[in-house]
């Protein structure tokens, strides 16, 4: 009998053991339940469990080792790879497990497994407290984290993983392990950026920021302003203090944002030179944090490719050529063309995490979004032709977030060659069979 058919006889007894429930394909709502962020992702499960409890997950693996079955695991759904989706094994997915638990007193927020950002600004924001999330509200808190973890807020509150301070997991034998900076220490370490490679995390503790004022700076110009709006953007962020953050957003027209971790009237002054630059539309105001998000709300259920890079300048021929890949973006679809400043707390964070990508000034984040599968080749052609163009200005390193599944040496570059064995030894202590293989991989020793 197959794996296959084997979790189809045993599904009964697995039913029995969760709070939560589980689903075969014949089933109402498998459908909707193996749906990701990117249509293209078509994959078809052996059996799709939600999770309720720490119990449910540890049923889960106990399951799929008996079987021999695959385990992907799922939260939000956005990785672009479709990472948390497999064919003929076990999905546990994490979405009801979403609750937030905010300790002001210490700064601290536990987050379960499943929580998307949206879970966690609305819990902290009451609070006046924060800390450094995606820019798209849907995406899951967990899979962000321990996959390093780039936003808005990153120039003043560092990196995601700089954040982290302690993970709650489920490891391949079914056992519950926690780590912290005291510890299982080599596995805390590993999960600042080796994402879901060592278990399920069924709760992470995050550090909170005070954040009691936060505004923003929106202008829009034409296509033939970008060299200049690029520029004078580039000089502000190059001198701006850690408070300051965005990006440039290049869709139909040029956008560029300053986000401010302050009031409106400093950030009033530091957007100057961009305001005093031709626009069509300006919006320069303070507003609740998680409103931000809106700008980057992006659509699921369309097709995506994505890549990015990290580049350690950004020179006047590299804005030239950013500008000029935004000219040929495929239109009329949803694609974005991303620029985002790094620097601040970021570059002066830890440096002992594997996320390489730390010391980079810029990263370039291609964002192929589209509907129609005639555009499929020209929308995929067009990231890597981004990717092939910023190579002479490319660190070498990535954030591994931000780019599906680009082979071996990608996840190295996101990862960092010289921390790879010591990454991959803790694997073989956690995962010595790669039971955890659905994401940017890296093999046990
Ligand atoms: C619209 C959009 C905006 C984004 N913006 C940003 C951004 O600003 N910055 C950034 O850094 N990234 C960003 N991302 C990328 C995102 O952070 C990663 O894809 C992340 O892995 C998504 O987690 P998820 O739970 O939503 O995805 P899923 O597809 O459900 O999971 C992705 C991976 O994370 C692992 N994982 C998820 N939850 C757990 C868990 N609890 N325990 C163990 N492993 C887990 C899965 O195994 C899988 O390999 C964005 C993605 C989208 C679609």
């Amino acid at each position: 009998m197959s794996p296959f058919s084997k979790a189809h006889t045993r599904l009964a007894a697995l039913r029995a053991d969760l709070t939560g429930d589980a689903f075969r394909p014949e089933d109402p709502g498998y459908d909707s339940a193996r749906k990701v962020f990117n249509s293209l992702v078509d994959r078809h499960p052996a059996v799709i469990a939600q999770c309720e409890t720490k119990a449910d997950v540890v049923h889960c693996v106990r399951f799929a080792r008996d079987l021999d079955l695959h385990i992907a695991v799922r939260a939000g759904g956005h990785s672009v790879a479709g990472m948390s989706l497999n064919d003929n094994g076990l999905v546990i997915d994490l979405r009801r497990m979403h609750t937030v638990t905010v300790h002001p007193g210490s700064r601290t927020v536990r987050v379960e497994g499943g929580a998307l950002m949206s879970h966690l600004d609305h819990a902290t924001r009451p609070h006046g407290l924060a800390t450094t999330g995606a820019r798209d509200p849907t995406t899951g808190v967990a899979g962000f984290v321990l996959g390093g973890g780039t936003g808005w807020l990153d120039r003043a509150f560092g990196l995601a993983v700089d954040n982290l301070l302690g993970v709650e997991l489920v490891t391949s034998d079914g056992s519950r392990v926690r780590a912290t900076d005291h510890e299982n220490t080599e596995l805390f370490w590993a999960l600042h950026g080796g994402g879901g490679n060592f278990g399920v995390a069924t709760a992470l503790t995050l550090r909170l920021h005070p954040l009691p004022e936060f505004s923003i700076a929106l202008l829009t110009y034409r296509p033939e302003a970008g060299p200049d709006v690029v520029r004078t953007y580039r000089e502000i962020m190059e001198a701006a203090p850690p408070e300051a953050g965005g990006g440039i957003i290049r869709e139909q027209l040029v956008d560029a944002l300053l986000t401010y971790t302050g009031p409106e009237r400093d950030l009033r002054e530091l957007a100057q030179p961009l305001r005093a630059l031709p626009h069509v539309a300006e919006i320069l105001t303070a507003l609740p944090h998680p409103e931000l998000q809106r700008v980057l709300d992006s659509p699921p259920g369309l097709r995506n490719h994505w890549s990015a890079e990290s580049l350690t300048g950004l020179p006047d021929e590299a804005v030239d050529v950013f500008c000029e890949l935004g000219n040929a973006m495929p239109v009329p679809t949803a694609t974005r063309h991303l620029l985002f400043p790094q620097g601040g707390a970021i570059d002066s964070g830890p440096d002992r995490y594997p996320v390489p990508f730390r010391d980079a000034r810029w990263t370039v984040h291609p964002f192929g979004m589209w509907e129609d599968p005639a555009d499929d080749e020209r929308c995929v052609q067009w990231v890597e032709d981004v990717r092939a163009a910023f190579r002479p200005w490319s660190s070498g390193a990535v954030c591994l977030n931000l780019i599906g599944d680009e082979g071996v040496d990608r996840v190295v570059a996101g990862l960092g060659a010289a921390n790879i064995r010591r990454l991959a030894a803790v694997k073989a202590v956690h995962d010595p069979d790669n039971v955890f293989r659905f994401n940017h991989n890296i093999p046990p020793l």
